[in-house]
């Protein structure tokens, strides 16, 4: 039996007619950008995550650079994050104009370690950016703390992670503002791009919206330099059918990470570590195996899915060069890359299935050819 990594057929065919109604009335209504729709959505986000406001923009790392802009981030600043996380966080800050300056995770969550990001706090220092990686919210409120103690803002990543919890405070309950990715592939997905900040504060979500539509204040009046990064109409419509199943589907997601934990615990292997009250969303279900790239091959060719997320730290990413890391600098991210492997996780999956994979892991790991 092939098990794929991913597959979304399932989520969009449970809401077909829903969502295709709802294209049609974007269509009919002829109202592309910024529209109903863009509003509502912006609206049940931000209520889903329980702040105040919700500001649609063209993807997520979008929503970083604009989080980032709107509080005047720019050159001289330092911000600290993650080298474990997608490419994309570290290049928010490098637009901008800022330094990235790195803090190293820690071993069995894979989330950025609070005392090192104070170890790396200085009165450059202008930002810090968490990574709620895989779907598992970052220690907030620790770095709430550190965060105001440096006076330096505090920005969640949170790509991965909508929905997800940590001590019953949702992702931008903690921060001055999160962001969040609808690529088709994160917990809530359209067919394209999106994304969306989330903030508590009024000022800061007027001058979002400034600023993803051109720094405009009304049409051809133009207070500041922005940018074009708007979510589309069409996308936001799709969405807001979508976001009525996000719930379950994190369920759900969360019942397929029991079944692995069930299914793997007596294998040489580490399992995702759920932090104590912390809801756990597994975008990804992540492992820690010492033979990882051959247990890939093994599956590759048993015709099982899995994914490498992320091969390479971002420090020793080719575009990083001129900052001077190299290799020993975070040795917990270094680890983490070379042993980490993703296992076929998303809504849809079956049981059988799962068994499947976790046979092929064992019989990898006895040395079955
Ligand atoms: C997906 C992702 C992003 C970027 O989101 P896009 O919508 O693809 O721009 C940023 N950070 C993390 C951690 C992500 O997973």
């Amino acid at each position: 039996m092939h098990v794929p990594f991913i597959e979304l057929d399932k989520e969009w065919k449970s809401q077909q007619e829903e969502i295709m109604t709802a294209i049609q009335q974007v269509i009919d209504k002829g109202q592309f950008i910024l529209g109903e729709s863009v509003q509502l959505l912006e609206k049940e986000i931000a209520a889903c995550c329980g702040v105040q406001q919700g500001i649609g923009v063209a993807n997520g790392t979008d929503a970083l650079v604009l989080l980032l802009q709107a509080l005047g981030i720019q050159e001289g600043d330092e911000v600290i994050t993650t080298p474990f996380t997608f490419f994309a966080t570290v290049e928010a800050i490098i637009q901008v104009g800022a330094t990235p300056v790195f803090a190293d995770i820690e071993k069995d969550t894979f989330l950025i370690s609070p005392e090192e990001v104070e170890r790396k706090c200085n009165h450059k220092t202008k930002a810090i950016i968490a990574v709620h990686l895989f779907g598992q919210m970052a220690d907030m409120k620790h770095l709430n703390q550190i965060a105001r103690k440096y006076h330096a803002y505090l920005i969640e990543d949170a790509c991965q992670a909508l929905g997800a919890s940590r001590e019953g405070e949702s992702i931008g309950r903690w921060s001055d503002g999160a962001a969040i990715s609808f690529f088709p592939t994160k917990n809530l997905g359209t067919c394209g791009d999106g994304g969306m900040i989330v903030v508590q504060n009024d000022e800061l979500a007027s001058n979002l919206k400034r600023l993803r539509a051109h720094g405009a204040t009304q049409k051809y009046i133009h207070e500041q330099i922005g940018m074009n990064s708007r979510l589309d109409e069409i996308h936001a419509a799709i969405l807001r059918v979508k976001l009525k199943k996000l719930k379950q589907w994190n369920e759900e997601r969360r019942t397929l990470a029991n079944n692995y934990r069930d299914m793997l615990q007596d294998l040489p292997v580490q399992l995702p570590t759920e932090v104590p009250h912390s809801y756990h969303v597994y975008h990804l279900y992540t492992i820690v195996i010492e033979e990882r790239n051959k247990l890939q091959n093994y599956l590759k060719q048993a015709g099982i899915g899995s994914g490498v997320y992320y091969p390479v730290p971002l420090h020793l990413q080719k575009p990083l060069i001129p900052y001077g890391f190299k290799l020993g600098d975070f040795p917990n991210a270094e680890y983490a890359c070379e042993h980490c492997l993703s296992l076929p996780l998303f809504p849809g999956l079956t049981e059988e299935q799962q068994q499947t994979v976790v046979e092929q892991i064992s019989l990898s790991l006895r040395g079955v050819q």
